[in-house]
């Protein structure tokens, strides 16, 4: 970048010499061309006259510029110089540039007049010219260059870095980090689109995340979101010595309602089955569908008798309700509780038993595990 400006500005520094010193020439040859036109005019009188007396004053006059070294006035009447006046000395010398006209007067050559000038006079001028140049140029230049870094800075640089761990942090899969653009820029605008996508894809990840995790029928927590959260309340209980009861819930002969009333009645049944349990057990109770008619219900904070009558009111609850196609379901239930250092498996199979009794039993009952073993 830096080359891309100081190539352009290099070029720009010879030019600007180049002009100069083209100027400062043609300001000399002109000085030089009218000095020698003034002079002709009074050289032609002292010619005539033989008088260089009357020359003498404006080569005095002229002499006095820095820039003339030397006037020559030739009489070729006389053939002799009427005036030769000159700066050169054998120290110093000067690199002159000459001009000579001849005086003719009525057809008569009357001699010739010669002005030399110093070709070296523009050379410490361009030099001091040439000075005043590069200080121009490069307070232009650094001038420009603290307008323009700052610019750079806060228009490309700054958001382009934040636009570069914006995507960073997207690539990592955290979509829960905003990233706020306010401004019209192009980089705002990419930003926000960014901003936009993370949006969406945290809430279709969200909601994919909920579906695996959610039972489409009953909208409880499918078997995968029970052992998603029961471990969390199995840790607390034992950590805490708290009582906790697991208890299993299987729908008595629910074949036979899908069997008589066809499967969409029969799905109508497991939803309202989920409704009664759900209204009538406490926020902190997990409650999961995990298989096609069983249903968890994990209560924290509940000793075995409360348990039972929760769990007995539960059971009464079901049978005594009007479901949709107007037959009475029940539900068969066996459960355990926690003393703390048992593992899920095992507390599940415990359950399980005691379900596989009230079934035995007659169904429509609640079964308090570990059951004895029947032979
Ligand atoms: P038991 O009293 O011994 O539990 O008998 P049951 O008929 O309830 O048990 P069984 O295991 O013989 O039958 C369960 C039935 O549940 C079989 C299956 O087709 C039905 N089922 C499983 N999932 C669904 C579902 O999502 N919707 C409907 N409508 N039926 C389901
Ligand atoms: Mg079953
Ligand atoms: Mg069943």
């Amino acid at each position: 970048m830096l080359v891309g400006l100081i190539v352009p500005l290099a070029a720009g520094l010879v030019i600007s010499f180049e002009l100069e010193k083209k100027q400062m020439m043609t300001r000399l040859a002109d000085f030089h061309q009218r000095s020698l036109d003034t002079l002709i005019d009074t050289a032609e009188d002292a010619m005539l006259s033989f008088s260089p007396e009357s020359a003498r004053n404006i080569v005095g006059i002229l002499l006095q510029d820095d820039r003339i070294v030397r006037i020559e006035i030739f009489s070729s009447i006389y053939d002799l110089y009427l005036l030769r006046v000159s700066k050169e000395t054998p120290e110093h010398e000067y690199n002159t540039m000459e001009l000579v006209q001849n005086v003719v007067k009525n057809g008569e050559d009357l001699g010739y007049v010669l002005v030399a000038v110093d070709k070296d006079w523009v050379t410490p001028r361009i030099a001091e010219s040439r000075n005043q140049i590069i200080v121009m140029f490069v307070t232009m230049f650094v001038g420009g260059l603290l307008l323009i870094i700052p610019a750079i800075y806060f228009k490309v640089l700054s958001p382009l870095n934040r636009l570069m761990r914006q995507v960073e942090v997207l690539s990592k899969g955290e979509l829960g980090v905003p990233y706020r653009w306010q401004g019209r820029d192009e980089f705002s605008m990419l930003g926000k689109t960014l901003d936009d996508m993370r949006i969406k894809l945290d809430k279709t990840f969200s909601l994919m995340r909920e579906m695996a995790i959610t039972d489409e029928l009953t909208k409880l927590p499918n078997r995968r979101g029970f052992y998603g959260e029961v471990e969390k309340l199995l840790w607390l209980g034992g950590r805490y010595r708290h009582p906790l009861i697991l208890a299993l819930f299987d729908i008595d002969h629910f074949k036979s309602i899908n069997d008589n009333f066809g499967h969409p009645v029969g799905d109508e049944v497991l939803k309202s089955f989920a409704g009664v349990i759900s209204n009538r057990i406490r926020k902190t109770d997990l409650f999961a569908r995990i298989g096609g008619e069983e249903f968890v219900l994990v209560m924290p904070e509940t000793s075995r008798d409360d348990a039972y009558k929760l769990l007995d009111r539960l059971r009464l609850a079901v049978s005594e309700h009007e479901f949709s196609h107007g037959e009475r379901v029940t539900v068969s239930v066996g459960y355990t509780d926690f003393s703390g250092s048992e593992k899920l498996e095992g507390l599940m199979d415990i359950a399980d038993k005691a379900l596989y009794k009230a079934k035995q039993d007659g169904r429509n009952r609640i079964v308090l595990g570990p059951v004895e073993s029947s032979s």
